[in-house]
């Protein structure tokens, strides 16, 4: 089953893909845009704007990046993908086409004051007060209607994102084991 990590910014999902590396090719759009960015590539200069910022990047380079991503195969992992409904319901469209499955959607469940603490101590370009305030915003109205989306499509698990990140590594873990299971 290939999954999707959403939740806030600062919730730690990029922690915690990291973690399944070994075992999930990962696809974060916000990493893929960074090193287009630090590249210089075409979708690299369309996005930088809205990267400072804290923007949503345009529908068409974050589709044709992912598409790309997908078609690679593996077991796939979303990390901040999607982030509006409209990106989700083109990724069930994209899966179909590609013959994949419905993907486990995980939601990192954390309160809006905890994730300024923890972007405030990361080192990021666009982790400065004003960014973070706009990408919370952004969180707000157009990610939150994703939490809908996959509670009425299919395989929905949340996650309390603001226990310590062992702590939230074993509740993925056992919210994994029974459904590869139940694949096999
Ligand atoms: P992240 O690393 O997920 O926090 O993303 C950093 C930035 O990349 C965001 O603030 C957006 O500007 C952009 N970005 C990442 N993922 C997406 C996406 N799925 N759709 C649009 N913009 C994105």
């Amino acid at each position: 089953m290939d999954l999707i990590f959403f939740g806030p910014p600062g919730a730690g999902k990029g922690t915690q893909a990291k973690r399944l590396e070994s075992e999930y090719r990962q696809i974060s759009t916000g990493d893929l845009l960074r090193e287009h960015r630090k590249k210089g590539t075409e979708f690299g200069k369309r996005a930088q704007a809205f990267l400072d910022r804290g923007d949503l990047v345009p529908d068409d380079v974050i589709f044709q990046i992912v598409r790309e991503e997908i078609a690679k195969g593996g077991n796939l992992l979303f990390d901040g993908f999607p982030r509006t409904r409209a990106q989700a319901e083109r990724l069930t469209e994209l899966m179909r086409e590609f013959g994949r499955g419905a993907p486990g959607a995980l939601f990192f469940k954390i309160d809006g004051p905890k994730v300024i603490d923890r972007l405030l101590k990361r080192q990021r370009a666009d982790d400065k007060p004003e960014t973070i305030q706009n990408r919370l915003d952004i969180y707000a109205k157009e990610t939150e209607p994703v939490i809908d989306y996959y509670r009425s499509h299919g395989n929905f698990h949340e996650v309390p994102a603001d226990l310590t990140e062992d702590e939230v590594a074993a509740r993925i873990r056992s919210w994994l084991t029974p459904a590869r299971q139940l694949q096999q």
